[in-house]
């Protein structure tokens, strides 16, 4: 992914981000606006239906009591009169068994005259107050109307828990027609409107319905989009996370690609002037050498001597210095022989003997038998030797070296080099692996990155530890060898026996040589 993907802030995705926040904001509101437009049109739906419902009735109950009361009415008595008890008791009866079981709040009957002629209610007959402007144009129009009534707001209701009964009501206003038979002059069949039957229903329950229908879309809506919200989110989180992480490596790699590259040709310069250096050198370390060895008795201690003798151990210094610096800049590609570690520390300390028994410094070895490693002998004894001056040389008197080494389960070995020093600076920690970095007078700051080097080159690490008891400690991890049954198989070079003379190359001090940066 191309460094395109990250906004201003570093953060890549920040568009993908931006666009998931714009989706959820706009999601959030269609389903609002779904919840609207569902919820709208379900409370249409159902007052339709209500309304024909209401139609139905209204209409059943102008027959019957066009049947069970006006007409036998009509025929026994000659004409309605309401006031009279018994026809009142006799409408009562058909409304009241037509209406058995039906949600009906209140029925009212206007007369021609505008007032309560009949009412389930009896307290409200006679009245005029009660009757409604539509009765007038029922009356006139002789067409069915309908009303909804409420005592809640819409959207008070929606944030209600229940809608209290009677909240919601729809009135139909029905008109009672007498039949008049046909028209003479049109032909179609003649009514008189005598009354408007009003018929109320408490519609609070399918109401009640609709919102918590309503609710039920925008819940869903939210919820789903929520989710998806929250997934988009991770998946973009866990993305950027790997995406920086990419990026870190990739800055890390490019930075230690130009850290090589500029390595690589301050190398090549060490190299020629190291190489041009170097044979100058060996003759006056030789010849100095020479001239103390052939230095008569009488003279040995005279001021020629000592003048030669530093002449000698300086050019070995030197010496050292120039095979570190050709180690560092010409790191070599390993071989990969089995290579037993005992026998290599064997050779290091046996090396060192002398000047540790000098410096009072003692060498404890626990290291498992048969340890074998795959690698390069000459550069792994380079290795060792480096750290074991270091680790002497930071004693500086009466100490002690630990050297401890195993294999481990995970295919490699550990070979670890405890000193009893004042261990690493800690603050120091992150710089000693960089090349030339010292804290010694006489020091390179080489010993230890030609160590990473040739640690890393055999597919190992290197750990610098201070330990809880004090002093430093240089953990080597490396490929163990001897997997089963490639002891037998291996052959060749890379079957050396750990007794088998080492052939140091230019990465080994000679004889001749002090050990690093001449402290002997
Ligand atoms: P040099 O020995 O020439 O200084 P190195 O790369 O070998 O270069 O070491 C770098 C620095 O690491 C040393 O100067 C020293 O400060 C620190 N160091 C190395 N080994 C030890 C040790 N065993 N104990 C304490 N400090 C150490």
């Amino acid at each position: 992914m191309s460094e395109k993907n990250v906004d201003d802030k570093g953060l890549p995705f920040g568009l993908t981000r931006f666009l998931s926040w714009v989706s959820l904001i706009l999601i959030l509101a269609s389903s609002v606006l779904l919840a609207f437009f569902i919820g709208n049109s379900a409370r249409n739906t159902l007052l339709l239906r209500q309304q024909q419902y209401g139609m139905l009735m209204a209409s059943n109950l102008n027959q019957q009591i066009y049947r069970r009361f006006t007409l036998p009415t009509f025929l026994a008595f000659g004409r309605i009169a309401l006031r009279q008890t018994m026809q009142y008791q006799q409408l009562d009866d058909v409304v009241q068994s037509t209406i058995l079981g039906l949600h009906v709040e209140s029925l009212r009957i206007y007369g021609a005259d505008r007032v309560v002629n009949y009412s389930i209610n009896p307290t409200e007959l006679g009245r005029t107050d009660l009757t409604p402007a539509s009765v007038e144009r029922v009356m006139s129009s002789g067409i069915p109307y309908f009303e909804t009534l409420s005592t809640v707001n819409m959207l008070s209701a929606m944030f209600m828990l229940k809608l209290p009964d009677g909240s919601y009501s729809l009135r139909t206003m029905f008109p009672l027609t007498v039949d008049l038979g046909i028209s003479e002059s049109t032909g179609e069949p003649e009514s008189l409107v005598t009354g408007v039957l009003e018929i109320t229903q408490d519609i609070t329950d399918d109401y009640d319905s609709v919102v918590r229908f309503q609710w039920l879309i925008l819940a869903t809506c939210l919820g789903s989009s929520t989710i998806l919200f929250a997934m988009l989110q991770f998946f973009i989180a866990k993305a950027e996370r790997t995406l920086a992480e990419r990026m870190a490596r990739n800055r890390k790699l490019e930075a230690e690609l130009h850290q090589n590259e500029k390595l690589a040709s301050m190398g090549r310069v060490i190299a020629s002037i190291a190489h041009e250096i170097r044979n100058p050198l060996g003759i006056i370390r030789s010849s100095a050498e020479l001239l103390i060895r052939r230095t008569p008795e009488q003279e040995k201690g005279s001021a020629t001597q000592r003048i030669l003798t530093a002449i000698h151990d300086e050019s070995c210094r030197l010496s050292q210095i120039v095979n570190d610096f050709l180690d560092y800049a010409r790191p070599r590609v390993p071989r990969q022989d089995r290579v037993d570690l005992n026998a290599l520390l064997n050779q290091a300390t046996g090396f060192l003997e002398g000047e540790m028994k000098r410096l009072g410094v003692d060498c404890l070895r626990d290291v498992e038998p048969s340890l074998f490693v795959l690698g390069d002998k000459d550069l792994l004894y380079r290795a060792i030797y480096n750290v074991l001056v270091n680790a002497y040389q930071a004693i500086e008197r009466d100490g002690m070296i630990r050297v401890r080494g195993r294999r481990r389960d995970d295919g490699m070995v550990e070979l670890s080099f405890h000193d009893s020093g004042p261990g690493f600076p800690p603050d120091l920690l992150p710089k000693l692996l960089d090349p030339f970095f010292t804290t010694k007078d006489h020091g390179t700051g080489l010993g230890l990155p030609i160590v990473n080097t040739i640690i890393t080159a055999h597919n190992g690490r290197l750990l610098l530890t201070n330990p809880e008891g004090g002093g430093a400690m240089i953990t080597m991890l490396l490929p163990l060898a001897d997997l089963p049954g490639e002891r037998e198989d291996a052959s060749g070079e890379g079957n050396e026996g750990p007794d088998a003379p080492l052939t140091l190359t230019d990465t080994l001090p000679s004889e001749n040589e002090t050990p690093r940066h001449g402290e002997a």
